[in-house]
């Protein structure tokens, strides 16, 4: 029995649910753009070049980081290019793709397949496989799951977080539904690989047939089922671990640093096909929704295709779009359909275009404050965020705000309160980094100073010993030529007293 639910946080209905559990599979596209760099870690490397034939499931861009996952092609075909092109970003940027003309085939590469005796291989082999097939957080976080898996030894719970990250995303929901066999054997792979003693499937308790469906298919005592809320922001980790387990996960710390590991559940059911099948990170479920398409779905798509492709297919109405991958609270606007899909592409909202809303002075209603799920206080964070008072945010816990929007959302004065959190984050990013570089800049003068002065005091040390060293020099030759005189002196007065 749940007895932790986390204080704050809101409900929000979908407003344009999936009706049909159903997943399309989206045909391999005609052309696929594969990104060479996730949301965390570094760029994988090509290791094919324009021209070369490629079949689905090949390595195309390697890595020898261990923050970095390889690349693989998702349809068969022929290298087309290799070079920077506009990614989803809000920022429009380009990063560094490769490019696949198919040839209709699709035609896979031989699997090195492990089927259900995973549990002869050792742990180690288990997160070699998850890092060999690309896999990265499927919920949208975009971190390589081997780093995660093999951050915590012995751990002692994992939890497989199966509640949708935000209100509008079904991908996981029709997951489950669908593939209720691989995300229970998922989870005993996962369970094997971190030596965890125990694990928590977590799900929302509107997700019905979701939970039949793991139910049904789920014989093992270490598993259990754990229905929550259905309210946002109940997936975030680190509020799912303390509703779960009723412990606290602190601020600056991950969960693996109190013995816990938490994975979404599609990465739960990649992590089964890469194990049990053999089979690389090629594609993914994404939900296509909003009000500017007539037909909301879940879609299997293969990487690389276009956000238009899949979206053709919930029939678009005309009207002018606004487009967001990912979902309605924290996901982040595009400004085009022509993006590929990535790893982390959990959702497109499709969305008829409507002026945005008039933002209005602070009111202090204290709405927001009530629904912070952190137990912050957006009101002051705004107000020193607004005032840039960076000092006065941090006071105010600002690096704990996790962008969930849900002050925002309820601010009856439209005030876009994340976006002067974010702001003022990124001033006290700067803020630290510059302060970082004018440290390193004070240390490079400090020591120069010192070698400068270390340097001059040497060489008068070493002028100072030569001096002496000459004196001494010229004092013996002096001795010497003393002695000679001396010498020369007696013998010839001895001379003289012979002659004499
Ligand atoms: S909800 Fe909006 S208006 Fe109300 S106190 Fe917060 S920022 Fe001010
Ligand atoms: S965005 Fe930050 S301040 Fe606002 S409710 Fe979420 S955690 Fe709290």
């Amino acid at each position: 029995m749940l007895s932790n639910i986390f204080r704050g946080g809101i409900h929000i209905p979908n407003p344009y649910p999936v009706k049909n559990p159903k997943i399309v599979k989206v045909p391999p596209p005609e052309k696929a753009v594969l990104i060479l760099q996730q949301k965390v870690g570094g760029q994988a490397k090509p290791c094919v070049e324009v021209g070369d034939k490629v079949l689905t499931g090949q390595v195309i861009a390697g890595t020898s980081s261990q923050y970095c996952v390889p690349i693989h092609a998702s349809i068969s075909g022929t290298i087309s290019a290799i070079d920077k092109q506009p990614i989803p970003h809000p920022s429009g940027i380009d990063a560094m793709c490769i490019t696949i003309e198919s040839d209709g085939k699709d035609k896979w590469v031989e699997k090195e397949e492990c089927g259900a005796d995973f549990l002869s291989c050792k742990p180690e082999q288990i997160i070699d496989k998850i890092r060999s097939a690309g896999i990265v957080g499927m919920g949208g976080a975009g971190f390589p799951t081997h780093i995660k898996v093999s951050s915590v030894k012995n751990a002692n719970t994992l939890v497989v977080n199966a509640t949708e990250c935000e209100p509008g995303i079904m991908c996981d929901d029709s997951l489950m539904q669908n593939y209720p066999r691989e995300i229970i054997r998922g989870t005993e792979i996962l369970l094997h690989a971190c030596s965890a003693k125990k694990a928590i499937i977590a799900i929302e308790d509107d997700k019905q047939e979701a939970f039949n469906s793991l139910l049904m298919y789920n014989h093992n005592d270490k598993i259990t089922i754990q229905r929550i809320p259905t309210k946002y922001t109940s997936g975030a980790d680190k509020l799912l671990i303390k509703s779960l387990l009723d412990v606290e996960v602190p601020a600056g710390k991950h969960p693996s640093d109190i013995g816990v590991l938490c994975h979404n559940v599609g990465t739960v059911k990649a992590i089964h096909d890469a194990v049990i099948d053999g089979r690389p990170l090629v594609s993914r479920i994404v939900t296509v929704t909003g009000s500017g398409v007539e037909d909301p779905k879940n879609y299997e798509a293969r990487l690389g295709t276009s956000f238009a492709s899949v979206v053709s297919q919930s029939k678009p109405n005309k009207q002018k779009h606004k487009i967001r991958m990912g979902g309605m609270m924290m996901g982040v606007d595009v400004n085009s359909d022509q993006y590929s899909i990535c790893k982390i592409t959990n959702c497109i909202f499709i969305n008829n275009f409507e002026p945005e809303p008039q933002v209005n002075e602070c009111i202090r209603c204290s709405s927001c404050n009530q629904v912070c799920p952190i137990n912050l206080l957006p009101q002051q964070l705004y107000w020193s965020s607004k005032s840039e008072s960076i000092d006065k945010a941090l006071e105010y816990n600002l690096d704990n705000c996790i962008e969930c929007g849900c002050c925002s959302y309820v601010c009856p004065s439209n005030i876009p309160l994340v976006d002067y959190f974010v702001f003022a984050k990124a001033v006290n990013k700067k803020q630290i980094n510059d302060a970082e570089r004018a440290d390193i800049a004070r240390q490079r003068f400090e020591y120069r100073e010192f070698r400068i002065e270390r340097n001059m005091s040497e060489r008068a040390e070493m002028m100072a010993k030569k001096k002496k060293a000459l004196k001494e020099k010229m004092a013996k030759e002096k001795q010497q030529k003393d002695k000679i005189a001396d010498a020369i002196q007696r013998v010839s007065k001895s001379k003289e007293n012979k002659d004499a």
